[in-house]
């Protein structure tokens, strides 16, 4: 009886003692309108207190980059503080060098809106819209990618500068509650401003790959943010080195396809480095390129070839095909697009042949 009573009398407590924390919860987190103001007063907005940053900012047609979606994994959502919103969490750290920390730079995913901010972001991000679209053509291009067309619908043309990415917003589906947002590179052309074009790797049980591979068919609206990112042509550079790996073609696409319709005077040799030669796609387009135009070379390179494949081009990984075509860096600068590890080996082999890791590489990585 007296154990009975005790478990009973606990419970209640318990009980009791959850709602005070419910309560004080709902209670702390009214923090009533809050201001934002951006850049010394070039925009100031009225938002409800209580969300992170980001999202209060995307919420008023501001979008900062954020390929992650707000989880802090992608490091890429970053403003300036004027005034400081609290201590930096430990989730922003990995992403935060020592001088950004001391200048107020902090993470807008990890930020949460209680008071009053003032914030500066780079003007460009004022650019950055929401389209409307609609999906109009779905190519399978490998076991694994498939490629996507957007007609532009509301705004029905982009201004983006090659190399550039967009935020594609996902759907709920299947057992998946939550709607995504994740960072895609356009394949096409910045020319053709009523289109985009995005090539897509289905990751096993990744929310916006599955939610694009398996439940999105021609015709279907859909919503991006965009354009983001500066993995875009930087002044200087005789030859240049494009180097990719599966879905990170797509950039790379978009940049030789921009340098030879705007005639720039620029050798370009474009690497692509896939296992099998069921992961090479695109192989004819280029091959096509490279008949039509003296200043672009495509080496695609196969690290897994087996007798089946009757491969007769480069073989070895990317790093060694790279090493062997390319000398010295004199004149030259790269672009890198793929996985993290394929990216830090080129960069090392690069660097060793004297390509500078700030001025003469480039990489979005993913
Ligand atoms: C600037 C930028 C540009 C990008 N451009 C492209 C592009 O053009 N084409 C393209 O296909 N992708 C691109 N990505 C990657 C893309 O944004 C997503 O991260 C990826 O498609 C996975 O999203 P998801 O929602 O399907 O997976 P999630 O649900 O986010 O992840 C599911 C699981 O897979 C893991 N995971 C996440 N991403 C990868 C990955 N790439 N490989 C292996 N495992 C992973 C996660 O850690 C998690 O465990 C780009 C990323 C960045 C940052």
């Amino acid at each position: 009886m007296t154990v009975l009573f005790t478990v009973l009398s606990l419970s209640v407590l318990a009980t009791i003692l959850a709602g005070i924390v419910v309560l004080a919860d709902y209670k702390l987190n009214d923090y009533g309108i809050c201001k934002i103001d951006i850049n010394d007063g070039t925009r100031s907005l009225e938002v409800n207190g209580g969300s992170s940053l980001l999202s209060s900012l995307a919420s008023q047609k501001i979008f900062v980059p954020s390929a992650c979606g707000g989880k802090a994994t992608c490091g890429l959502c970053k403003v300036t503080l004027v005034e400081s919103a609290g201590p930096v969490l430990p989730t922003e750290e990995p992403y935060l060098s020592a001088v950004e920390m001391e200048s107020g730079v902090r993470l807008s995913c990890q930020v949460k809106v209680k008071h009053d901010l003032k914030i500066r972001i780079p003007e460009e991000f004022f650019n950055i819209r929401q389209y409307r679209t609609r999906v109009s053509e779905i190519k399978q291009l490998t076991h694994d990618i498939k490629q996507f067309r957007f007609q532009l619908l509301e705004p029905n043309t982009i201004n983006f500068k090659a190399g550039q990415y967009v935020q594609i917003d996902s759907k709920p589906y299947g057992k998946v509650t939550e709607a995504v947002s994740r960072a895609y590179s356009i394949s096409s052309v910045p020319s053709e401003n009523n289109i985009i074009e995005l090539i897509i790797r289905l990751v096993p049980g990744g929310i916006c790959t599955t939610f694009l591979h398996e439940h999105v068919k021609e015709g279907d609206e859909m919503t991006f943010a965009g354009p983001f990112g500066d993995f875009y042509l930087h002044e200087g550079g005789d030859e240049l080195i494009f180097i990719a790996g599966g879905s990170g073609l797509a950039p790379i696409r978009s940049l030789v396809l921009d340098i030879l319709e705007k005639n720039l005077d620029k050798k370009m040799k474009f690497f692509f480095g896939a296992v099998r030669k069921r992961d090479l796609y695109y192989v004819e387009f280029f091959r096509d390129l490279e008949k039509r135009y003296d200043n672009f070379q495509y080496i695609p390179a196969l690290s897994g070839a087996t007798p089946e494949d009757e491969w007769d081009g480069e073989e070895g990984l990317i790093t060694d095909v790279v090493a062997r075509h390319v000398p010295d860096a004199k004149g030259r600068q790269a672009y890198l697009c793929g996985s993290p590890g394929m990216i830090n080996a080129c960069v090392q082999v690069l660097t060793k042949i004297g390509f500078e890791r700030e001025t003469a590489i480039f990489f979005d990585e993913f």
